[in-house]
């Protein structure tokens, strides 16, 4: 297996899929996309880590640089469609040159092994995951940080409708340092010990990814749904002095033109604020470079 290997560079993380509990391809989705949830993050050294299996998937399958040799560390949140759907389609599971280690919190080596196995039950689908020709391998993070590649992970629970996990990823510092949490189905609590905790496990994170389905005043009609309001999540970023949000999981009924009206008010929530927030909608084929703030190339001094 050739790992990935791109030493001195930040981690570039790609957007596959932004979208929320079913695909919504169409004229009104196309600037933020309509497959479900999917992200990559290339480290400097080690497996392509990948969030999510939704049908963002596919196309990350099927990118270039998926060269025929690759090794993937597959992070799953949880089992809901939107995050394994698109799982079948993923072209390195094909290839016995492939390795893909699909890696959850504590418990996940044998549940999502069983999700993935039920899914690909003959019933719903034509290959069978033990017919894949790649090393197919399940693992789980307990209390402590997972080394993978060049990066430690961590795992926490979400609140959500289902067991799930959210994961804190930290590039090492020769590699840029950066911090990347991704925080998705997850219904942000009131405040008390349980904010706190999710506080404290986004801090300093130079990129949240989070759960921002509903405007604030949707959250009544939602409660219990497992998902969080837009300004829910930049309140959040704000407090844990988070650099930027990306906000993810867009309610599949909300047009472009939604999104970015969501989007601009959460960016006023933000600059309202006296820390610095870079909000912004998280798009398909959308890449940033992440890296610590400490690292950011710094602008030449004036002459
Ligand atoms: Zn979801
Ligand atoms: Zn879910």
């Amino acid at each position: 297996m050739l790992p990935y290997s791109h030493v001195g560079l930040p981690m570039q993380v790609t957007f596959w899929g932004t979208r929320g509990s079913i695909p919504v391809p169409g004229p009104n989705t196309v600037r933020y996309g309509g497959n479900t949830a999917c992200v990559s993050i290339r480290l400097a050294s080690g497996p392509l880590l990948v969030l999510d299996a939704g049908t963002g998937i596919r196309a990350l399958g099927n990118a270039p640089e998926m060269h025929e040799e690759c090794s993937v560390a597959l992070l799953l949140s949880h089992g809901h469609w939107d995050h394994i759907q698109g799982f079948p389609f993923f072209a390195p599971g094909y290839r016995d040159t492939c390795r893909i280690q699909v890696i959850g919190g504590p418990g996940g080596t044998n549940c999502l092994k069983q999700l993935l196995s039920d899914q690909m039950e003959q019933s719903y689908f034509p290959v069978q995951l033990e017919q894949l020709k790649a090393r197919v391998e399940f693992d789980e993070i307990h209390e402590d940080w997972k080394r993978i590649g060049s990066a430690r992970v961590r795992a926490f629970p979400l609140h959500h409708t289902s067991a799930g996990w959210g994961f804190r990823i930290e590039e090492s510092p020769e590699a840029g340092g950066g911090v990347v949490v991704y925080l998705t189905d997850n219904e942000l609590p009131p405040d008390g010990p349980d904010w706190d905790f999710m506080r404290d496990l986004c801090g300093d994170a130079d990129l949240l990814i989070h759960d921002a389905q509903y405007l604030d005043e949707e959250m009544a009609a939602h409660k219990g749904w497992g998902h969080s309001s837009g300004r829910g999540a930049t309140r959040l970023a704000l407090e844990a002095d988070c650099r930027r949000l990306a906000l993810f999981h867009h309610d599949p009924d909300r047009d472009d033109d939604a999104v970015d009206a969501l989007t601009a008010d959460c960016r006023t929530l933000a600059s309202a604020a006296s820390r610095t927030l870079d909000v912004f909608a998280a798009r398909e084929g959308q890449t940033l470079a992440i890296r610590a703030a400490s690292q950011e190339p710094r602008a030449a001094p004036p002459p």
